[in-house]
């Protein structure tokens, strides 16, 4: 049930869902998203769902976590990148197997602790894990290839747009508690392209840290 075959399986109806980019299904087969959420629910991790991961957030549905990565990478290599919540660490997970370079900036200690042994027993270690405010970006290491956000904000944030590289990225939910949508944004010689793409359901972004 936790095998090979059960992700390849995943795979195949995320294809079938509409995702094209072959290396976003390749990984996605790699992964093993059972290792990222709570033993007791490992049954359901290759199910379309999203699951409670502790500290009352969720885990996203895999055809959202493959939807958002190809929108980020959009045909090409991914570089340097962003994640806003790092949760269970799994999209973080998929970003590193792609051969991104990842910082991810996760609001809550306790969950950002649950991502670093998730992502140790996963031998995935090469991220850099920052508590922090994903409001305020990551001045420190930008500009970024791709930001990818995976909780819900009311705005896009104005310092997470200063981040961005030329050509780069940014894909995320904007909304409320009721409705929300996937927006990409791209930073172009023209200035800022904005798409506002399908209704999507997420945990919200929240201030500050704890
Ligand atoms: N990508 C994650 C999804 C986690 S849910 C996964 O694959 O598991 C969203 C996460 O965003 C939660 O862990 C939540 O604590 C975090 N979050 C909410 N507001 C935040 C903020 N301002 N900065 C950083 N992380 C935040």
């Amino acid at each position: 049930m936790l095998s090979d075959r059960t992700r390849r399986r995943m795979s195949e109806r995320l294809r079938q869902a509409g995702i094209e980019d072959t290396r976003v299904l390749d990984v996605m087969v790699e992964v093993p998203r059972h290792l990222f959420i709570d033993q007791a629910l490992a049954t359901r991790a290759y199910d379309d769902v999203s699951l409670p991961i502790g500290h009352g957030q969720t885990i996203s549905q895999p055809l959202t976590v493959a939807r958002m990565t190809e929108l980020l990478l959009a045909g090409r290599t991914p570089g340097k990148v962003l994640e806003i919540g790092t949760g269970c660490g799994y999209q973080t997970a998929v970003l590193l197997k792609l051969g991104a370079e990842v910082y991810s900036i996760e609001r809550l200690a306790a969950m950002l602790e649950i991502a670093r042994r998730n992502l140790r027993a996963t031998k995935l270690v090469h991220a850099r894990l920052v508590h922090g405010d994903g409001h305020l970006g990551l001045p420190e290491a930008a500009p970024f290839d791709g930001i990818i956000m995976t909780a819900a904000a009311r705005q896009v944030p104005e310092a997470l747009i200063e981040q961005l590289a030329e050509g780069g990225r940014l894909v995320m939910p904007i909304g409320d508690e009721q409705v929300q949508h996937l927006w990409r944004f791209e930073k172009t010689q023209q200035g800022i392209q904005q798409s506002r793409l399908e209704p999507v359901k997420f945990v919200p972004l929240l201030p500050g840290r704890s």
